[in-house]
């Protein structure tokens, strides 16, 4: 799709007995799209391969479904784009686009650290799309290392500060989906 999903997953693909600390209810919630009431924020926030990009896919298919505008892009595509349409006298323009959308998803927050300068961009479109739009993240960094990301406190606390005003953080404990049959017993 014209959204950018990295694969189409539903939230009925999703086995929540997988994740049995996970809350059901406040997952099965997000298919009501009740985020985009006040432009809140969703943040899930686990370690690799407990479901976030998938949940965060499964909340943009239904947002695009009910036709809302929406965009997945990885945390480090998004700076890439920043800093080259800023060499390139071209970062307004930028901005705008990735704040057009009404749902944004920015996946991988966290993966690979941040110098200051895409952490400025990042923020900048943070607070551009505050109480306007509302953003999905992912990071595998829980929040109180943020600013671990972005190598500078206090751009990291603006940056969450936006974030958390308005927002839904799903913390998601558990076992890895990819490795299970690794390392469950049969
Ligand atoms: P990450 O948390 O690292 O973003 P993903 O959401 O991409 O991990 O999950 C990794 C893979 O495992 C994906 O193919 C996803 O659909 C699948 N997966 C993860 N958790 C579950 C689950 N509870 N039920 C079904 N599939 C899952
Ligand atoms: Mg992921």
């Amino acid at each position: 799709t014209t959204a950018h999903f990295p694969y189409i997953k539903r939230f009925d693909d999703f086995d929540f007995d997988f994740q049995p600390e996970l809350n059901k209810a406040e997952v099965m919630d997000l298919k009501y799209l009740r985020f985009f009431d006040d432009y809140s924020n969703i943040l899930f926030i686990g370690m690799p391969g407990v479901g976030k990009t998938h949940l965060a896919t499964s909340t943009g298919i239904e947002a695009a479904t009910n036709g809302r505008s929406t965009y997945f892009i990885t945390c480090h595509e998004l700076c890439l784009q920043l800093k080259r349409a800023q060499l390139e006298n071209r970062l307004e323009t930028r901005l705008k686009h990735f704040f057009s959308y009404s749902l944004l998803i920015i996946d991988e927050v966290g993966y690979l650290p941040m110098d200051i300068e895409a952490s400025n961009l990042l923020f900048q479109l943070i607070s551009k799309r505050y109480e306007k739009k509302s953003t999905i993240i992912t990071s595998n960094k829980p929040l109180n290392k943020w600013h671990e990301i972005f190598g500078d406190a206090v751009l990291a606390n603006a940056i969450l500060d936006r974030l958390l005003h308005h927002s839904k953080v799903i913390t998601i404990n558990g076992p890895s989906y990819r490795t299970k049959d690794y390392f469950i017993e049969k």
